[in-house]
């Protein structure tokens, strides 16, 4: 297996399951409880025994681009991992695969942080039979003609607009093959997103979606301890288990799912400022224990032509801003932990922890 990725962690993950079952299913089942240790002992033995699977990646074990835990699974599931090579060669004979040849790799991006893999001449042969690659992947779009009209961007996915139609009228697309590989979730909810603009585009009635609106949490707070809550560990199938297709995590039962539940840091939730019940008191500032907000002269700040007509409006032009006149308090949201200690805190309730509530509902008129 040539890779590091997720992909190549799951190709080779079913790689190692690939094994032929020593019993068929049925014989399983009339067997009944007597079997079960015997077809778990042979299963065990095909997986560690008769089949190996080795992943060789240019990237170190911490560069690797594939999750954390699904490198854990995959080491323990019996996959070998070769990092810092990178394939030479497939060695044959006779029409057979023998060996890969491969060569350390010394680095996999250069300065600049591109993608750039640099080799020494340090060499080696793994012995194998079949070798795959998993370097990543592209839609197959040869099918599609100039005549059709349908233009390829220049990184080999569709060009769509904000509608998910492509650039001939009428034919729509969404997923990988529009934005690149993606996960499933999104290629589900863009399959959403084009149905309502092809009803749009076929009825020729106009899409309105009804108003989401802000919740206030006047009391708001977050459960003790929130931020110390350890990761819940999911359960798994046993590795002399994990055969074919055979579901590896088996989900949380309620009190992990509960525990797990209780980390989530509510990002719906969002420190929302009335600037004008500010009176500058600088105490949500003091109070955040992630330092997320600077109060600043307005002077400071730059903005895009949203942020320019905004002071346009209050305090004219924002180049003609003199410092003293007037103050900002900026928010870096990535560390905010939505403790809500801000709001609590704020002597005139310029701030409230509001959640906008999405009741999107599409009306076609
Ligand atoms: C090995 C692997 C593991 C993955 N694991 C996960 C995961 O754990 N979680 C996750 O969320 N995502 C995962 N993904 C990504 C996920 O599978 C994709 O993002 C998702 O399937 C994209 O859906 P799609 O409908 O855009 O494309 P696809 O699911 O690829 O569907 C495209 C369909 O179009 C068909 N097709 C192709 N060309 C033509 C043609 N010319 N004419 C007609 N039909 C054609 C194909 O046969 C296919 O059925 C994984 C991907 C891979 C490859
Ligand atoms: S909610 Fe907590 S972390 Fe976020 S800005 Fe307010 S005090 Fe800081
Ligand atoms: S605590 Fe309230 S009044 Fe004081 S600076 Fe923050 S937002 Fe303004």
């Amino acid at each position: 297996m040539v890779g590091g990725g997720n992909v190549a962690i799951d190709v080779a993950r079913a790689a190692v399951r690939l094994v032929k079952e020593p019993f068929s299913t049925s014989s399983v089942e009339t067997g009944g409880e007597s079997l079960q240790p015997a077809l778990d002992a042979a299963r065990l033995a095909l997986r560690t025994g008769a089949e190996e699977v080795v992943m060789v990646s240019l990237e170190s074990r911490e560069q690797m681009p594939a999750w954390k835990g699904e490198v854990e699974e995959a080491e323990h599931e019996g996959i070998t991992l070769e990092n810092g090579w990178g394939p030479k060669a497939v060695l044959g004979e006779g029409g057979k695969v023998m060996g890969l040849k491969i060569r350390k790799c010394i680095s996999v991006f250069d300065q600049d942080g591109r993608f750039n893999p640099a080799f020494s001449s340090e060499e080696k042969v793994i012995g194998c039979d079949n070798v795959i690659l998993a370097i990543g992947q592209q839609a197959d779009l040869s099918f599609v003609q100039q005549a059709d009209g349908i233009e390829v961007t220049p990184r080999g996915i569709l060009k769509i607009d904000e509608n998910l139609m492509t650039t001939a009228p009428g034919v729509f697309a969404g997923g990988d093959v529009a934005f690149g590989p993606r996960i499933l979730v999104e290629a589900v909810a863009n399959g959403h997103s084009s149905a309502r603009s092809i009803h749009t585009y076929l009825s020729g009635k106009t899409r309105k979606t009804l108003l989401s609106h802000f919740r206030i949490f006047p009391n708001w707070q977050m459960p003790r301890d929130y931020l110390r809550i350890q990761r819940q560990r999911m359960p798994v199938l046993p590795t002399n288990r994990r055969i074919g297709i055979a579901e590896v995590e088996l989900g949380f039962d309620e009190a992990q799912g509960r525990a797990e539940g209780l980390r989530c840091l509510n990002c719906q939730v969002n420190t929302i400022f009335d600037g004008s019940k500010c009176i500058l008191c600088n105490g949500c500032i003091d109070i955040c224990p992630e330092h997320c907000l600077r109060l600043v002269d307005l002077v400071q700040v730059r903005g895009d032509e949203r942020y320019e007509s905004l002071i346009l409006k209050r305090y004219g032009r924002a180049a003609d801003l003199q410092p003293g006149q007037a103050s900002a308090i900026i928010k870096n949201e990535d560390k905010c932990i939505r403790c809500g200690l801000c709001a609590q805190r704020c002597p005139t309730h310029a701030i409230t922890m509001e959640a906008l509530e999405q009741q999107e509902r599409e009306v076609f008129e």
